[in-house]
């Protein structure tokens, strides 16, 4: 069987306790590689690797950094297919999903933020002819990057290239549910020739590495991207050591359809929204508010689109989901649907395990599922399922639905389908979200301020926010 290693110090190496963890495939329910059950002596080894490899990794040039970023991009790019059968094995999503997604937006990443350094700037402030300030931004540390299992290499990607570009160097945990590719990505990075302990990645749980890693002494930043209630952990542990905290988390995003939407597109985007990766991408959206006047019509045509997707082996191409990514999530997702019809909900399809044949039988399908009949503010419509199920909710008035899309306790996206410009404006303004779309979804240009409001997160990153929180502002006041 695979054994998986963490990479410290630019080497390969088993966790210092010998200690594994079972690694799943989900499509099949069958564990096909271990993952190192890693704890705090290997944290303080990497963190210390990170901390020598700061001092020449932070005075590289820009150019340097970014042309070892490039390589890193290429490199990846010569392993794509690799890479893509890793990550569908790995998390059981479908294979054309990870070759249309997330591989391609790995080295997107990578090179977005090679070039983002060389045109970054700073700003000086004149004081009428008497002085001149100007801002350095200066690289920090040891950044801990801490990364979920739905979008594996892209997301921790996300975080390892502004990290690397500003010039901190980097101890990465990804999630143990999803290993491979990070492991994949260390060897991608030795045979770049990325200097030695400038990326670290440790394995293993979060409560035995993630702990350690966030209340390092020696590790002043953190971004995570994760769960809301770890993201509360990590917030009450990482602020009375006053580190800089990014706080990527979760979801509960409406969908707003008005009367006057491009129909065809309202439903095929809902259907999009709703059920990619399974659900399970924390920009789904799993609210779809619908107004009365195309209410049942809607809702027919979105549980047709919805009839004609294919849950099946992620290595066909023609299957649209593939696995949930593991055991434990699927019964969560199955819990929730259950709470949904003794709460009243109805079930209009899908709301069981999918079982396929053979070596897929034991795999963790779920059919897509749409619900409707449940009030706004019931579990099922505040709560993240984070899985293939969307509730539909019938509203009659703008500031209804304004009212309704507000009331979770989260704030990461929107849409918002009208063909009244002026109403598509007004109702984005009011959501309270760090991120609306009108007219579609998961339309992502990387320069844009990502992030969530309320408790979706803390902080914004993407473009050259990424590069300011990866960087210590110290302004420098010259007398003329
Ligand atoms: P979790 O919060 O469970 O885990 C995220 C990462 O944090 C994992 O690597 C996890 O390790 C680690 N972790 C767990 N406990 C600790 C700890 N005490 N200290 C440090 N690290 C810890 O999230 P999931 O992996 O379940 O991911 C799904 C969630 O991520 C959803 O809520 C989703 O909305 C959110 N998300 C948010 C995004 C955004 O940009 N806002 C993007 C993508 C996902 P382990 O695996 O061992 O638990």
């Amino acid at each position: 069987m695979d054994k998986i290693l963490n990479y410290i110090d630019g080497e390969l190496v088993a966790p210092t306790s010998g200690n594994y963890l079972d690694n799943y495939n989900p499509s099949t329910g069958k564990v096909y590689s271990l993952v190192p059950d890693s704890d705090k002596d290997d944290v303080d080894i990497a963190v210390a690797a990170a901390k020598k490899a700061f001092k020449g990794w932070s005075t590289t040039s820009k150019q340097d950094r970014s042309d070892i970023l490039m390589k890193l991009a290429d490199t990846i790019e010569k392993h794509f297919d690799e890479l893509v059968k890793a990550e569908s094995r790995d998390n059981g999503k479908p294979e054309i999903l990870a070759a249309n997604v997330d591989i391609p937006r790995a080295p997107a990443n990578i090179r977005f933020f090679a070039g983002a350094i060389l045109h970054n700037s700073s700003k000086m402030h004149e004081m009428d002819g008497m002085a001149i300030n100007y801002t350095l931004r200066q690289p920090i540390g040891v950044a801990a990057c801490i990364s979920p299992w739905n979008l594996p290499l892209y997301l921790l990607t996300w975080k390892v290239a502004p990290a690397l570009a500003a010039g901190n160097t980097v101890v990465a945990k990804p999630s143990e549910v999803t290993p491979m590719t990070a492991f994949l990505f260390s060897k991608i990075c030795i045979e770049a020739g990325l200097p030695k302990g400038v990326l670290n990645i440790v394995h293993g749980l979060g409560s035995k590495v993630g702990d350690p890693l966030t209340t390092h002494l020696d590790t002043p930043i953190v971004s995570f991207t994760g769960g809301t209630v770890t993201g509360k952990h990590i917030a009450s542990v990482t602020a009375p050591m006053f580190k800089k905290l990014s706080l990527e988390l979760g979801g509960k995003n409406p969908n707003i359809i008005f009367d006057d939407a491009d129909f065809e597109k309202a439903v095929s985007v809902a259907a999009r929204a709703a059920f990619t990766n399974q659900g399970q991408i924390c920009l789904c959206g799993s609210r779809v508010f619908v107004q009365k006047g195309i209410y049942d019509k809607f809702k027919e045509a979105l549980i047709v689109k919805t009839k004609k997707l294919k849950v099946g082996d992620p290595k066909n191409p023609k299957s649209q989901l593939g696995a949930v990514v593991s055991e434990e999530h699927m019964n969560k997702i199955l819990d929730k649907i259950a709470l949904a019809k003794s709460l009243g909900g109805d079930i209009l399809i899908g709301g069981e395990r999918e079982i396929l044949d053979g070596e897929l039988k034991d795999g963790y399908y779920i059919q897509p599922t749409i619900i409707e009949g449940l009030s706004f503010n019931c579990d099922i419509n505040q709560e993240e399922i984070f899985g293939p199920v969307v509730s539909l909710i019938p509203f009659d008035t703008e500031e209804e639905v304004i009212e309704m899309a507000n009331s979770t306790k989260y704030g990461l996206s929107a849409s918002i389908f009208t063909e009244n410009i002026s109403k598509g404006h007004r109702v984005a303004a009011a959501i309270d979200s760090g991120v609306v779309w009108i007219n579609t979804w998961l339309l992502r240009d990387l320069r844009i301020p990502f992030g969530g409001m309320k408790q979706s997160g803390v902080g914004r990153e993407g473009g050259f926010k990424s590069l300011e929180f990866f960087t210590e502002p110290k302004n420098i006041c010259v007398k003329i």
